[in-house]
């Protein structure tokens, strides 16, 4: 078998430069693809109907919706009859849509798109539409148009973003079993519509992946939930989908950067927390601020000092040498918290109280993460593509998905280049 197409260009004052000579071809990419895709599906309808020695292709599992049966004849078959519009990543094509009966009942049906694993519909298969989706996450519709264009495609950008936005409601994050019980939580801010200045908070649950995942994926660590909604709570929905695994867990390792309502929907499981010790210094500089205590002061230092001696933790092998240590880092926070609440810093006092426990939980059981680095870093990735424009949370939601997906979850993971 082979397919040949002709390519009929006739010149007209073409100016002799390699781009001016590429783009007039590229003007002809939607044509060629058109017809490539018509004789290829012609003849892959061929091999079905007359299993006539074309069997290179791997065809679908195509049966009689009536009976079942798979001795087909053609009902109309070439140019002139109707035509199947498709979406191509080039853009939209139409190829003859083919239509066969079956011989066993009679039935009809029109085979052009299950022959190209078009579902009904659809004008595009999973893997184009999936395509055009992570198209429009990596970079602002209007960008993937005109980058689609610079390559040949005539797709405009409302396309990308019907495939983005379709794509997006068909994913969603969980805990995986499979992978170490270590996640970190976090939200940002992103700018929806009706939500005021501030917009509202796309909430992120990170799960650290095996070595072994992660040499697939390319990532240490995947998406383990999605959620988007006000800045307070919430955290029910980032966490619903992977309750079940969740409380299966022995323990769970969440690393968060402070907001104690995370914790809200985790009655059932077994989740050790540690306060993120990066942010501890930053958000105590925040509640000496409004303790209005003086920052060239001898209490500010010390007490500021004593923090961040009890953020720097270091590993330690030694089971008994942790423990005293732990030990030792919890009396010398009591007697920091002694200090704020005897030298007029209730705040601060309080951001301690409250801290205390979670902040120490590394010690104890030599947490795997101390921070939450690993959900800002997918933070950022978030940020560079839903800062630019305003969404719905919906819009904004489903665009994350795909984009996420992509850089963390191994989604289209052969398009990766690394
Ligand atoms: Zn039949």
């Amino acid at each position: 078998m082979e397919i040949t197409l002709h390519f009929q260009y006739t010149p007209s004052n073409v100016r002799m430069q390699l781009g001016d000579v590429v783009d007039v071809f590229k003007e002809n990419i939607p044509r060629l693809v058109e017809r490539f895709v018509s004789q290829i599906v012609s003849r892959a309808a061929d091999a079905l109907v007359k299993g006539d020695g074309e069997e290179r292709f791997r065809l679908p599992d195509i049966r009689c919706r009536c009976c079942g049966g798979q001795g087909f004849a053609f009902k109309s078959h070439g140019s002139g009859g109707p035509m199947k519009h498709l979406t191509t990543v080039f853009g939209d094509i139409e190829v003859p849509n083919i239509r066969i009966y079956c011989k066993a009942c009679g039935a009809r049906m029109c085979v052009t798109a299950p022959l190209l694993d078009v579902a009904p519909k659809a004008r595009a298969d999973e893997n184009t539409r999936n395509q055009l989706a992570l198209a429009g996450a990596l970079t602002s519709f209007r960008s993937t148009q005109t980058i689609g264009g610079i390559f040949g495609s005539n797709l405009d950008k409302t396309t990308f973003w019907r495939y983005a936005q379709k794509a997006g409601e068909g994913v969603s994050f969980q805990v995986d079993p499979d992978e170490p019980p270590v996640l970190e939580a976090d939200g940002t801010g992103i700018p929806t519509h009706g939500d005021g200045k501030r917009g509202s908070e796309l909430k992120v649950l990170v799960q650290k992946c095996s070595d072994t995942t992660a040499e697939a994926s390319g990532s240490q660590c995947r998406v383990a939930g999605l959620a988007v909604g006000s800045y307070i709570g919430g955290w029910d929905r980032l966490f619903g989908p992977s309750l079940e695994a969740l409380a299966k867990m022995e323990v769970v390792h969440l690393a968060i950067d402070g907001e104690a309502d995370v914790l809200k929907p985790l009655d059932n499981v077994n989740v050790k927390v540690q306060r993120c010790l990066w942010h501890i210094p930053h958000q105590a500089k925040y509640t000496l601020w409004e303790d209005k205590a003086d920052k060239d002061g001898p209490e500010y230092r010390h007490v500021m000092a004593g923090i961040y001696e009890a953020v720097s933790t270091a590993y330690v092998d030694d089971g008994d040498l942790r423990l005293l240590l732990a030990i030792t880092r919890k009396q010398e926070v009591q007697a920091l918290i002694g200090y704020c609440d005897g030298h007029g810093m209730p705040k601060t006092a309080a951001y301690l109280r409250n801290a205390q426990h979670d902040l120490l939980m590394c010690v104890y059981d030599r947490m795997a993460g101390r921070t939450t680095s690993i959900v800002e870093r997918v933070m950022r990735t978030v940020n560079m593509r839903v800062n630019v424009g305003k969404w719905s949370r919906k819009g904004a939601l489903n665009i994350n998905k795909i984009r996420l997906g992509f850089y963390y979850n191994g989604f289209l993971n052969y398009l990766r280049v690394s």
